[in-house]
């Protein structure tokens, strides 16, 4: 394949913008190279700059479930453009869209409208804040919930005490309020709360996380999380950017049969546009603005073209909910395909796969926390990708982070993607790990 253009177009971007990109990972730091500019894309297919096309399956890291250009979110966001694209005044479509979110996901009864998954998950914490009376919150370690700086803090040398900030910016006064656990470790938790009694207003989860590659909870670890926040009096917040809409209609609460307190939403409630959400009971939701004391406004914040949008993605999903099947299938299928191959050249690896999220870790170790996740050979993932890349196929580039499959995505298209695999899998075997 080749990027003349789209190395060129990399060149100028640089000149004018931070390293050429606006959110860091499209910048191919982990892997290497520089990136590809895309030019269109339809359905399961990109489009770049030299004309190369190349099955997807980042889906724009999630909101396209149902593929690129999706017709009714396409002819919805045409006709609404054409009226005007914001005003800061209500509008019908606001409620139409909350309407359908609140009946689609359980457990909720208001819904806001933000314009990110990190302004979801950074109003959501203050919320919880609020309502709790209490400052400090629970995260754990490698999930990801946004750029905002409470989220962005690491295991200090106390885990127990205290998070230290993990980007320069962040300062040491935000970072004691954000206390580190290990997913799928309920003791990390436990001893934690027990260091800070009273003093934890949330705990935010990944229900299934996805930003260190796919990471499936335990069954007694989620419910033990459930049961120690009723305890304790904390909020459980369930950060649902990446499964809300796509693990099922009712997200991840729906399909681990466990009630959070409150959701964050983003990426797929927004059908490919600036839309994130956060949601909660009424009694909860009575503590925002202008109901109630917690601050929380936005310029565009529910602003036609992006609700036009999110809506069209919604009720064409709450319409045909075989659609979530449908890509679970599809996904195991991808799963038996690559583990066949990876297999047969005796590669190590570990494949972990919830719905339509998969992630594949060249380790031979089980992959179920962050640290574990990093133990997967990075050089083996950089031929990978590069690989895929250069037969047609695009990945993550990053190991820590999930596919998310489309469903615009044919059986051809999986067998075209796993015989790619088959291609570039003696050079892989050869790498010396
Ligand atoms: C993407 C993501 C976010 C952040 O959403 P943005 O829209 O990028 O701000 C938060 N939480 C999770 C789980 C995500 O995957």
């Amino acid at each position: 394949m080749i990027y003349k253009r789209s190395s060129a177009l990399f060149e100028e971007a640089k000149r004018y913008i931070p390293g050429g990109v606006n959110s860091p990972v499209r910048a191919f730091k982990a892997v290497g190279g520089n990136p590809l500019f895309v030019k269109r894309a339809k359905g399961a297919y990109l489009i770049d700059e030299d004309g190369n096309k190349l099955i997807d399956f980042i889906s724009s890291w999630g909101p396209l479930i149902l593929g690129h250009a999706f017709p009714p979110v396409v002819d919805a966001i045409t006709a609404k453009a054409k009226l005007g694209t914001s005003f800061g005044i209500p509008t019908e479509i606001e409620t139409d869209l909350a309407r359908l979110a609140v009946n689609m996901v359980p457990n909720v009864d208001k819904i806001r409208f933000v314009n990110s998954g990190t302004e979801a998950c950074m109003s959501a914490i203050r919320l919880a804040r609020g309502f709790t009376g209490k400052d400090k919150i629970i995260k754990f370690a490698g999930c990801y919930h946004g750029h905002s700086d409470s989220f962005l803090i690491q295991a200090g040398s106390g885990a127990v005490t205290f998070g230290s900030p993990n980007s320069p910016g962040v300062t040491k006064g935000t970072a004691k309020d954000t206390l580190l656990a290990k997913y799928n470790d309920l003791e990390s938790v436990q001893e934690i709360i027990d260091a800070n009694k009273d003093e934890i207003a949330a705990i935010i989860i990944e229900p299934v996380a996805g930003n260190m590659g796919c990471i499936i909870p335990r069954m007694e670890f989620i419910n033990g999380l459930r049961e120690l926040c009723t305890q304790e009096r904390i909020l459980l917040v369930f950060d649902e950017v990446m499964t809300g809409f796509r693990l099922g209609a009712g997200g991840a609460q729906e399909v681990l049969s466990i009630k959070a307190d409150i959701i964050a939403f983003g990426k797929v409630i927004g059908g490919g546009l600036p839309v994130g959400a956060f949601a909660a009971r009424e009694e909860i939701m009575a503590y925002l603005a202008p109901d109630g004391p917690v601050y929380q406004a936005g310029t565009l914040s529910g602003n036609p073209l992006a609700m036009s949008a999110g809506l069209a993605m919604l009720t064409e999903l709450n319409n045909n909910r075989g659609v979530f099947q449908s890509l679970a299938e599809k996904t195991e299928y991808l799963h038996m395909g690559i583990a066949k191959v990876l297999n047969n050249h005796s590669i190590p690896h570990r494949i972990n796969r919830f719905g339509s999220m998969i992630s594949v870790h060249f380790t031979k170790d089980e992959v179920y926390d962050f640290d574990s996740a990093a133990k997967g050979n990075n050089e083996r993932f950089k031929a990978y990708f590069h690989g895929m890349l250069s037969e047609g196929v695009y990945l993550p580039p990053s190991a820590f982070e999930s596919y998310f499959l489309n469903d615009a995505l044919s059986y051809d298209d999986l067998d075209f993607t796993i015989a790619a695999l088959e291609n570039i899998a003696p050079k892989l075997a050869d790498i010396i790990v």
